[in-house]
Order: structure tokens, then sequence, then C-alpha cells
């Protein structure tokens, strides 16, 4: 699916995506069930801008020799369940042939990596990602040192519905039913891993899904890859490093991300929200 079929409810969120990848922010979308979060995170993987030579050489060595397959000709979009094993999220080495395995966090090496209903990953399931993700690696130790293996997705994308039943927000049906006491728990779960790697929080509640009208002319594909490429000119222009990487808070990095990206409007929307 391309930008212009989302629907056009999605089309605030779809901007502020545009302007994370820009700054090589990570995305958390929040809402309630049914406002297309994924259908967003999958949309925007395919704005990933291409490999550079070092990563197209850092992904054949990662694909040929461990996966066993050709490598990707461009960004993937990996989305791992919840109930994913930790060998499957980070990966394992066998004891005995030595051999590793990439997990999820390497198959996502330089892609998008998308975590949906991030609440429902174990604790020690977002440990394990937590570490892959900070050091840009995976490491598997054994007895006489460290074997690793590339775990750096260009993006890091996950969804949280509001509260545990997923009908917080939600306009029109049911109401929610959680107790305050719930959802102070099931939004404190999260929390460590949006202060680390989810700068940018989007809220889609206001996304009713009505497929009939779409996107259309209003945000193009193309439009948006160039607004990333020409804003990701202008800040290595002007600090010779992505938004993602200077210390500034993160509403000015998103703001200028979305300024950088030409959507002024909503730059100063964002700032004076
Ligand atoms: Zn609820």
């Amino acid at each position: 699916m391309n930008l212009e079929q989302l629907p056009v409810s999605l089309l605030e969120p779809a901007k502020l995506t545009v302007a994370a990848i820009a700054g090589g922010l990570g995305v958390l979308l929040v809402g309630p069930a049914g406002t297309g979060k994924t259908m967003l995170a999958q949309t925007t993987a395919g704005l990933l801008p291409n490999f550079t030579d070092t990563e197209r050489e850092e992904l054949r060595m990662l694909w040929c020799n461990h996966i066993g397959t050709t490598m990707p000709e461009c960004p993937v979009f990996r989305a791992p369940h919840h109930t994913s094993s930790q060998h499957a999220l980070v990966g394992r080495r066998d004891p005995k042939s030595g051999r590793v395995t990439p997990g999820e966090v390497s198959l996502a090496h330089r892609g998008l990596l998308y975590l949906d209903e991030l609440p429902e990953f174990s604790e020690r399931a977002l440990d394990a990602i937590t570490d892959a993700l900070l050091f840009g690696v995976a490491r598997f130790y054994y007895r006489d040192g460290v074997s690793t293996l590339p775990a750096n997705p260009q993006l890091v994308v996950a969804s949280a519905n509001l509260c545990p039943c997923g009908k917080l927000g939600r306009k029109t049906g049911t109401s929610c039913v959680c107790s305050a006491d719930a959802k102070e728990r099931f939004q404190r779960r999260i929390a460590k891993f949006e202060d680390i790697f989810l700068p940018v929080r989007i809220d889609t509640s206001c996304a009713q899904l009505d497929v009939r009208q779409v996107i259309g002319a209003q945000l193009t594909t193309l439009e948006a890859r160039e607004a990333i490429a020409a804003a990701r000119r202008r800040q290595m222009g002007r600090q010779g490093r992505l938004n993602a990487f200077i210390g500034a808070p993160d509403r000015t990095r998103i703001a200028w991300s979305l300024s950088d990206c030409g959507f002024e409007d909503e730059a100063r929307a964002w700032l004076s929200k």
C-alpha cells in the first residue's frame, strides 16, 4: 500500500511519520484499536532511504553468511509478534556448532522494526531488544568470548492502545472499562522503552477509518521521499547529523524535522501544543 491509498484521516499522522523518518526519530503510534496504526507503519517502511554502499556491504555479509539468502533490495518491514520467543527476537548461538542465527532485530537491520502492541511484549523481551538496539548489535556470550550480529534498524516504530481493553480514546462504540490503576500500569510498562527509542508520539485517535476517502494527491509517496531526502540534506548541512543524534529537547527535534520537510504549519502547531 502507498501513502496515497491511506484513508485521509491518517494524513496528519502520516506527515508526522514522514518528519520522524527525516529526523531518524523513532515513533510510538498510540490510539484505540482499528485506527490504522499498523497500516501506517507498513506504508512508511516504503519511505525509508535506500542503503548506502557501506550499509549494502554490511547487509550482504549478514544475509549471505547468516541468513543464507540474498539480501533485500530495499529496507524491509519486520513486525515480530509480541509472543515471539527471545531467540526469535534477538537471535541465538548454537553452543555445539557456534553458529549464530539472527533474530528479528538483525533481520530488521537498516530496515524498519515494528513492535505492534508494545505493552504486550514481556519485560524480558523488551530488555533484550533494548540491549541490542542500544549497541546496534545482538551479542551472544559464550565461555571463550562473544559473537555479534548487526542489529541497527533505520527506524523503530511501535504501537500501543491507550489502555488494556483498547477502547480508550474511541469516538464511537462501547467505551473503555479499565480502572485508573490498570491504565497507569499499562502505560508504565512501556515508559522506559519509549524514553529511549520513541521520542515521537503520534496519536491516531482522531483517525476514524473511512477507506472511501484516501490521501491521494495531498501527500504522495514521491513527494514524501523527496521531502525526507531534502530534510536530511538540510540537517547534515546544519549540524552534520540527523536530528535524532542531537541533544535538543524532543519537541524541538520533531518540529525541526517537520519544517525541514516543508511542513511549516505543522511544525508551528507541534511546538505550540
Ligand atoms: Zn480500557
